[in-house]
């Protein structure tokens, strides 16, 4: 499989060089060339399977080439063995034809460990075979930096630097990342805000010099290994619900719009998915642009579901590209217009392809809580904040009650006790099993000034398993 640039201009690479590369060199984003497709009597063929061999399945087209199939499948059943549900991805009733998929099973108790679970792994095994070493740097908000950590922490050719905005992160998130000890994690505490952190990311890619030719990997959601990785529970939920004979809906909590891209992929790959449904907070770009074909930038406003607190989505530009039938100097010119500061439209009938298949609605923190009582009330189910914003959206977005909805329900509402009170329920949920003693764990972190030169000195003094590069 071969992966090309939405701008056009970068050279396409392999699975294994895209899986280490971050943005492409002419700033767009890497996709497929061209995306498998199964027929609808291979997909029903696979009802049966467990989670890792229906993943090994939809996955392996696009690692033909870089991975050896026994390989490929052995990191497969590693990966989604850590999952503490043995469904792995469960399914929930909330209603006739309506359900949830339970996607924070994971370590980090949020979906984004469907994917960086299986990033360490991979970037390991490539890592071994090529005999080199990578720095990874990220910035968090929040559930990325954990899951980031908890995927690479075994990793032996891989020094993570994870960067969270000091004092800025809910205690449970901070110990989920703090907590995990090992001489190739390091998590700085920036004296700043998640700008100021994703913004030396972003310089420290711009400028490697201060590596000394190790190479950097980016473990955000430009990476095009997580939004693999998040394609198979689409057909994982489908399978379950009676497909791919009969269609299934879908309502995805929308930030970055990686994960619901990731069902237009799998759409595109055969599966009958009816409706997407983009669901976001009151930073409602992609709904702004869903509803009235406008892509522009707006302030930021903090919510109960930081997760999505975005004001730019930077998987957007991976659905413009096929919308503009995979031009990329099209693309590279609608990018630079924004970049300029001003925001854009679509052609309309561009814009009317894409509302085949996409709706959308953005929820506010009131509606938030909303959702979460009520649910609790109809069914005893207990939704965390983004969760809900699905099921809000699901609910007033429907097109039909006869097509199963399922809203993907990215993260366990432990990690978010604030919206759960804030509506009102008082059964605190309690930390599973294996974090039950995450508060008396002891924690590693440093704080570090919000200053460009003084982080690239720390990477550069502890990038080497905690020695100097
Ligand atoms: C990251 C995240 C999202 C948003 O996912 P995108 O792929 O960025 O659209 C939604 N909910 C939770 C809990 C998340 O951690």
């Amino acid at each position: 499989m071969r992966y090309i640039s939405t701008r056009g201009q970068a050279p396409a690479l392999n699975f294994e060089d895209v899986l280490l590369a971050g943005l492409a060199s002419d700033g767009g984003l890497y996709v497929p060339e061209n995306l498998p497709r199964f027929t609808v009597e291979e997909i029903a063929s696979w009802a049966d399977l467990p989670y890792h061999e229906l993943a090994f399945r939809v996955m392996r087209p696009f690692v033909a080439g870089s991975i050896a199939d026994a390989d490929f499948k052995k990191i497969l059943e590693e990966t989604y063995g850590v999952f503490a549900h043995k469904a792995v991805a469960p399914l929930r009733q909330l209603d006739t034809n309506e359900w949830v998929l339970e996607l924070f099973h994971g370590p980090t108790l949020a979906f984004k460990d469907f994917a960086l679970q299986l990033l360490g792994r991979l970037l390991d095994h490539v890592l071994a075979k090529r005999n080199e070493r990578v720095v990874i740097m990220g910035a968090t908000s929040g559930d990325t930096g954990s899951a980031a950590i908890e995927g690479c922490k075994a990793c032996d050719n891989v020094d993570i630097f994870i960067m969270h905005p000091h004092n800025r992160v809910s205690e449970v998130q901070r110990r989920q990342m703090t907590t995990i000890l090992g001489d190739n994690i390091h998590n700085i505490a920036i004296e700043g805000n998640f700008d100021d952190c994703q913004e030396m990311v972003k310089a420290s890619f711009a400028d490697q010099g201060f590596l000394k030719g190790t190479r950097l990997v980016a473990v955000n959601s430009i990476n095009w290994a997580r939004i693999m990785a998040q394609i198979v529970y689409y057909f994982h939920a489908a399978l379950q619900l009676g497909g791919p004979a009969r269609s299934v809906a879908f309502s995805v909590p929308t930030g970055n719009f990686g994960d619901i891209f990731a069902g237009y992929l799998a759409r595109n790959m055969g599966l009958p998915i009816s409706q997407l449904i983009v669901a976001t907070n009151r930073n409602d770009i992609l709904h702004r642009f869903m509803s009235g074909n406008q892509y522009v930038k707006e302030t930021l406003h903090p919510t109960l579901s930081p997760s999505m607190d975005i004001m730019v989505s930077s998987n957007f530009e991976r659905l413009l590209f096929d919308l503009h039938g995979r031009n990329g100097a099209a693309i590279a010119s609608l990018m630079e217009t924004f970049k300029q500061g001003g925001g854009f439209s679509v052609e309309q009938d561009r814009w009317t392809e894409a509302r085949k298949l996409f709706d959308s609605l953005a929820v506010s923190d009131e509606q938030t809580c909303e959702t979460i009582a009520q649910v609790y009330q109809e069914c005893g189910e207990l939704l965390d904040p983004h969760t809900a914003i699905g099921v809000r959206a699901a609910r007033e977005c429907r097109r039909s009650l006869s097509i199963p909805m399922v809203t993907l329900g990215t993260a366990h509402p432990v990690k978010f006790p604030e919206a759960v009170e804030k509506a009102g329920i008082d059964a605190v949920p309690a930390l599973p099993p294996h974090l039950a003693d995450l508060f008396q764990r002891e924690e590693r972190c440093t704080v570090l000034a919000n200053d460009l030169k003084t982080v690239q000195q720390f990477v550069a003094a502890h990038g080497n398993r905690g020695k100097p590069l």
